[in-house]
Order: structure tokens, then sequence, then C-alpha cells
């Protein structure tokens, strides 16, 4: 942790110096990677190399500098959900979406169910299951397993994404808490469309493989306004991204999203895959994969890649 407002002398014009910032982070996050430990709840999800670490880094004019491992696929997790609240914004609108799920920061573990039974009806936000679950309840009655897979080919710029059959059946096996979430958001009536169908969806979304370069597209897609820098496409309205990036920065990593704002300060999303993708506006994509997670499900060589990137070349909103 940084307790430091210092920083070191530094010329942000000087390519030679970003990247080497950059493998810093890398040799930082790979030392880092060693104080945590993969996800298990989801059997298939412990097989993962808890050593295995990469960081991506994309620039709007092209550039892509990376370092370790970087094409490995792995699970999106949470990360899609991301993916689930782009789609819901582009077909259903920012009232209709926000009808049903609020942009509250919940303080709960992502899977909790304690305050949607307490506290309010409607899940806190789409960045917990819950409020994920909510979300994918809206697009299941207009969208199947293709399209959304359509849609998040294109919104994270990888045509090479397909399902991960093994931890799909791992988490349709023993996804008992969401299969409870979206139950109990049914026994309220909010739920939007058919709990099994909507389950599926969401437990398949969550399956997508990806690598941190596709993490690193998808900021840099949401760094660029929602277009396809290489195409000129625009994937989502642009006056949607402010949305999406919001909900990232106060919501996108756990409970621990509020700790992370101030020492990386970077909309940002994890995922218990181990990814976490990050987007650095009119900047940057940037993209980690470190399967070792700390107690609240985020990548720990990722999280202390991403500090010391965003201390060096300055990356937080807040200057
Ligand atoms: N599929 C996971 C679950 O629903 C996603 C959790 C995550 O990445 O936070 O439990």
């Amino acid at each position: 942790m940084y307790f430091t407002y210092e920083r070191p002398e530094f010329d942000a014009g000087d390519p030679k110096e970003i990247r080497r910032v950059i493998e810093e982070a890398y040799v930082n996050g790979k030392e880092a990677a060693k104080n945590g430990k993969a996800a298990d709840y989801i059997p298939e999800l412990a097989k993962a190399d808890p050593e295995d670490f990469g960081i991506c880094v994309k620039s709007l004019d092209g550039e892509t500098i990376a370092f370790g491992e970087v094409e490995k696929r792995f699970s999106i997790q949470s990360i899609s959900k991301v993916i689930n609240l782009a789609a819901a914004l582009k077909y259903l609108g920012f009232r209709e979406t926000f009808s049903h799920v609020h942009m509250e920061p919940s303080g709960d573990a992502f899977n909790s169910i304690l305050k949607l039974d307490t506290v309010s009806d409607l899940p806190f936000n789409p960045m917990i299951n819950a409020g994920a679950i909510q979300v994918m309840s809206m697009l299941s009655n207009f969208m199947d397993f293709e399209d959304l897979m359509e849609f998040a080919r294109a919104f994270c710029m990888d045509e090479e994404i397909t399902l991960n059959e093994a931890v799909y059946r791992s988490e349709a096996e023993t996804g008992d808490r969401n299969r409870a979430i979206v139950y109990l958001l049914k026994s309220k009536g909010v739920l939007q469309g058919d709990p099994d169908k909507t389950l599926d969806l969401y437990f398949k979304m969550c399956s997508l493989n990806v690598n941190a370069k596709t993490l690193a597209n998808m900021g840099l897609l949401l760094s660029n306004k929602g277009q396809n820098p290489f195409t000129g496409k625009y994937i989502i309205h642009p006056g949607y991204i402010r949305t999406i990036r919001s909900l990232m920065f106060t919501c996108g990593m756990y409970d621990e999203s509020g700790e992370y704002g101030v020492l990386v300060g970077v909309p940002s999303k994890s995922g218990v895959g181990g990814g976490i993708a990050a987007s650095v506006s009119g900047r940057l994509g940037i993209g980690t994969y470190g399967p070792a997670l700390n107690r609240k499900g985020n990548s720990v060589g990722g999280i202390a890649a991403l500090q010391h990137m965003s201390h060096l070349l300055q990356l937080n909103v807040f200057g």
C-alpha cells in the first residue's frame, strides 16, 4: 500500500518509461499473488494455477504492452456483469433498466442475500449477483445465449470468446446461492423473466472464456465511449458509458470498491476467475489475470499491479 503522495520523477511522455512502469507493475503483481488463493466455491475454478499472472495494457492509438500470462483463457465470471448491464442499457434504455435494479453500492459480499431480503426488494446494483441476475431476467425475454455471446464478442472486441463448458457445468451444479437469489426475487414479484432460464443465462455469461487481452479490449472500448477504435463502429451509445463506468467505480470491486477507489481510482470490474478489466478514460484499457484472490474475491496480483500503474502513470480519475 502507498502511504505517500510523493511520486518519483517520471516523464509521462516517454514510451520507454511507461513500459518500464508496466513491467514493474507486472513484477509487483506476480510477487503479491503469492499472498492469495484461487476460488474454490466453484470447484472448476480451484484448478487454476495461483502463480499465473499477466497484464495487458492497450492504448487508443493501437499500442499494446503485455507481460506474463496474457494468452491463457479463463472464465470471465463477474466481469460479465458489465456486459449484461451494457446490453440492458443498449436494448432497454436507462429508465427501464433502473426501474428494476438500483445503483447503490451494497457494502456486502457479491453473493449476499441479506439486504435483498431485509432492506430492499430490488437489488442494490447490477455489479452484485442479485443485480446481475435481475438484469439477466430482463434480457432473457428477448435474448438467448448466442445473442448475448455475440454482443460480448463485439463489446470485448474478441471474436474468440467461447463458452467454457466445464466451468458452466460446475457453476450450474453448485450455484445454490444464486438459485436462492433468483427465487427470492421471484417470491418478491420483482423478477422480470423465467427463473431457470435467467439463471442458466447468468451462469453461461459467467463462464465465457476470455484472457487478459480480452479484458484490456473491454476496458479500451469503455475508454473510447463505446466505439471500437479499430473499426469506428459504436457498440453501445456513448451516453451509456458514463453510467457503466460510474457503477464499475462505485461497485465493481465487490465490497473492496471503496478502498480500491482510493488506492487505484480507475473504473474496474473483477471476477473470481482472477480477471480485472479497467478503463482509463480516453487513454487506456487494462486487463490483468491472476487467479490468486484475496478474501473479498479480488485478484491480489491484479490489484497490486493496478495500484502501481495508477500511482506512477497518474491514472486516478481524481488526479
Ligand atoms: N459465477 C460467480 C457467482 O455467481 C460469479 C462471481 C464473481 O465473479 O464474483 O458466484
